[in-house]
């Protein structure tokens, strides 16, 4: 499949593909970000993702004056262009080019870019024997910083710490808590518990970024009968949980199966969560077709 990039109108194979070297997402993280899939010929949740980066770029200030429309026609067409079946889109929105920190230095136009290509974060094998998660000792940003509901780019050098502390102790995911303590999400992903029958996830204000997946399972969930609430828990709440699960663009649905090498449950994917795996997979289908 040809991996190709769109960049303000101008479309190349992704080897080719370059952004002004004085973009200001490149020299300061100024910008925003998506991860959008394709299954089957369809780009999955488009108008979500398409919403959350037009609500970033007001917070943000971006002089982003193409309209919503035009962006979302030239997703489309580009997924087209690339004739591609699975796959994984990047859509980054950055405030312009020019050096400095005062926003007036740059051109205040925003460049952007639809990157088509593909991603497999977990490995068949990982995602059925479920993820082991360790806690990082980086926190999300309080939202009197940078708001973790925000998807800017710069945000993310703490996940990638995180990340990487994950790495080294062999775990998949980290977990990150807020300023206070509570649980707030992973470097990628956002948490749900299970216990008694009730699931719970980190209410928006507990410093996560409310996922496109999160909101899709929490739907799926309650129209399945089941009981969601948004609130805020501890790692005690997940350590003695009956499961555990992780939801993201890139990860999807997946099992998380113990936090610090203390088990979840069993140690092994839940009823509930592997019933919601499979939900969450009819509904992948449910894209907008190019
Ligand atoms: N939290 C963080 C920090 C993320 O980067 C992501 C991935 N975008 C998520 C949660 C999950 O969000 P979504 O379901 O919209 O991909």
């Amino acid at each position: 499949m040809p991996k190709l990039v769109w960049l303000n109108g101008t479309v190349s194979p992704m080897e080719s593909a370059t952004v002004p070297a004085a973009d200001h997402a490149h020299l300061y993280g100024d910008g925003l970000f998506e991860g959008i899939r394709i299954y089957g010929r369809k780009v999955f949740k488009l108008d979500e993702h398409l919403k959350r980066a037009y609500d970033g770029c007001r917070y943000m200030g971006f002089n982003m004056t193409m309209p919503i429309e035009e962006l979302r026609a030239n997703v489309l067409d580009v997924c087209k262009q690339a004739d591609i079946d699975d796959g994984y889109i990047r859509l980054n929105i950055t405030r312009g080019t020019g050096l400095g920190l005062d926003p007036r230095a740059t051109n205040n136009v925003p460049n952007v870019m639809i990157m088509i290509s593909s991603l497999n974060l977990y490995s068949k094998e990982m995602a059925e024997a479920g993820l082991q998660v360790v806690t990082s000792s980086f926190r999300v940003n309080p939202p009197d910083s940078l708001d973790p509901r925000l998807k800017c780019i710069g945000r993310y050098a703490s996940n990638i710490m995180a990340k990487a502390e994950a790495n080294r102790a062999g775990a998949g995911e980290a977990l990150m808590l807020n300023q206070h303590g509570m649980v707030a999400e992973c470097t990628g992903d956002n948490i749900f518990i299970i216990k008694d029958g009730v699931i719970r996830t980190p209410h928006p204000t507990a410093g996560i970024l409310q996922g496109i997946t999160r909101d899709t399972v929490i739907r799926l969930a309650r129209n399945a009968g089941m009981t969601v609430v948004e609130d805020f828990f501890t790692r005690f709440d997940i350590i003695s949980a009956d499961e555990a699960f992780l939801t993201g663009t890139a990860a999807e649905v997946i099992a998380m199966v113990s936090l610090d090498t203390q088990k979840i449950g069993c140690g092994v994917p839940g009823e509930v969560t592997k019933k919601l795996i499979g939900l969450f997979r009819e509904e992948t289908k449910t894209g907008t077709a190019f």
